[in-house]
């Protein structure tokens, strides 16, 4: 049976490199009527936080992740989270100094340097050396004397090391590329490199999926397994895909700390869980050649690790955005009504009365779903239905009323006065006879009563904007606008 992990480390905001791997390992194990364990790395008490744990999960959730085993489920290798599992790490690593797979090396940063320096001169590779590999203990004694504290450095055997990437095919590393590295810290602490692969092994992990910028640690992982398999710890081998690099912009690799990677800003400007997954599943995967448009369920159904492209993807905001438009118009319109609700409350929509107007919400509603590319853009199209006056966008306002726009609102107000407000036909015949007589196409007469009235130059169709706000309303703007 498949199992599958998801381990991020909880430091900072999560980010969308992160959910891709998320987004891929589910799929996966879906796919495959497999498990997706959800493992918390939180060995490094540095830099690890509580907060960003609670974020983390927070996700997972919003974007309608569901996993078998981890935080707050549990599952049969609780606990999920590698801070409450320190004494099985103590343990392993101490198997493995005990059956020679691992060594104390007493080597100083400095010396480390000095002889890193000296190797990359000579042209010789400027990994690990082995100085520590087979003290004597006459040394050991010596350095113990000075008082030395040491690292655990696993030995890696004198062998290349080759295995066949789900995503890359068969890839080979040769031991000079792969010197010994350190698994235990100074004080005690394991590292990433010891907890990661043998959380792997215990919990029984078939598949490890995750980023490219991993890659150069398999090598030293499976060398680890084959220690682990030999001390009864391990299985098997689990096989490894390495999926590519997300490129943003400039060609340079997307980083945590550029500002369109954090998850957050996707809610808060109000994309849908399904359109930015939809996207992010498309940093090297594709459906078909000619469908972009998809939900989770045909994803799973189609998820093939083998089609995952391994060359680098670039992300697009702006097709992002477009596939988000895409889900917003397949909602239903009720739904669509529902989902919007955050925006059009405080923070993001301060004049929010209230007693907020539920007909005309959901009069203007259907109108808006078709037009918005995220969420968060409902605010400032419908705030003029709810404020007593409209925001006012200056530019917009010096743009529309040139010189006749007077003369323009004047007749249309009469026009509009006598015109039949149920219909927005009949709105729009108002406007076009007032442009006729001004010499104006609709287009022209049509920019100085939008702004009047709701504020702005560009927003929902202005016919039905004005029945849905009603005549009385809407002729007083244009009053205003005419004082
Ligand atoms: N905790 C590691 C990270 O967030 C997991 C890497 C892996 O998937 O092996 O980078």
């Amino acid at each position: 049976p498949v199992r599958v992990r998801f381990c991020p480390s909880p430091t900072g905001n999560p980010h969308v490199g992160l959910v891709r791997t998320a987004l891929f390992n589910w799929a996966f194990a879906r796919h495959h009527q497999g498990t997706l364990v959800f493992r918390i790395e939180d060995t490094d008490a540095a830099r690890d936080s509580e907060e960003s744990y609670g974020q983390l999960l927070d996700a997972m959730r919003w974007l309608g992740f569901d996993w078998d085993e981890g935080p707050e489920i549990g599952g049969p290798h609780a606990p999920y989270r590698q801070s409450q599992r320190m004494d099985l790490y103590k343990d392993v690593a101490e198997k493995l100094l005990a059956a020679g797979h691992a060594y104390r090396c007493y080597c100083s940063q400095e010396e480390l340097d000095t002889r890193r320096d000296a190797a990359r001169a000579a042209g010789r590779p400027s990994g690990y050396d082995g100085h520590c590999r087979d003290l004597s203990a006459a040394r050991v004694a010596e350095y113990q004397a000075q008082g030395r504290a040491p690292i655990v450095r696993f030995r890696m055997p004198d062998e290349t090391i080759t295995f066949t990437d789900l995503v890359r095919g068969e890839l080979t590393f040769t031991p000079e590329n792969v010197p010994d590295y350190g698994i235990v810290r100074a004080n005690g602490a394991p590292l990433y490199t010891l907890v990661n692969p043998v959380d792997d092994a215990l919990m029984e992990i078939t598949h490890v999926l995750r980023g490219e910028d991993l890659l150069s640690s398999t090598p030293r992982q499976i060398a680890l397994y084959k220690a682990l398999i030999e001390l009864g710890i391990a299985k098997e081998i689990p096989s490894f895909g390495h999926l590519p690099y997300v490129m943003g912009e400039g060609n340079k690799k997307l980083s945590k700390r550029d500002p369109e990677s954090s998850l957050n800003l996707y809610r808060e400007r109000g994309f849908l869980p399904e359109g930015l997954l939809n996207y992010l599943s498309l940093l090297g995967w594709s459906l078909s050649a000619d469908q972009d448009i998809f939900t989770m369920s045909e994803m799973v159904a189609a998820f093939d690790i083998a089609d995952v492209n391994p060359n680098p993807a670039r992300f697009d905001l702006k097709k992002c955005e477009a596939i988000n438009a895409d889900h917003i118009r397949l909602l239903d319109v009720k739904e669509f009504t529902e989902r919007c609700r955050p925006w059009l409350r405080a923070p993001f929509a301060p004049w929010a009365p209230e007693d907020f107007d539920e007909t005309k919400w959901q009069a203007i509603a259907p109108h808006a779903q078709t037009r918005l590319k995220v969420l968060s853009e409902i605010t400032d199209n419908v705030d003029f239905l709810f404020l007593a006056e409209p925001a006012v966008d200056e530019a917009s306002w010096t743009k529309a009323m040139k010189e006749g726009s007077d003369a323009l609102l004047v007749t249309a107000r009469e026009k509009l006065d006598a015109a039949d407000w149920s219909s927005p036909e009949s709105l729009k015949e108002a406007v076009l006879a007032a442009g006729e007589a001004h010499g104006l196409k609709l287009g022209k007469a049509q920019a100085p009563v939008r702004v009047a009235v709701t504020g702005r130059t560009v927003g929902l169709p202005l016919f039905e904007s004005l029945e849905i706000l009603g005549k009385e309303k809407a002729l007083s703007r244009i009053d205003a606008a005419l004082e």
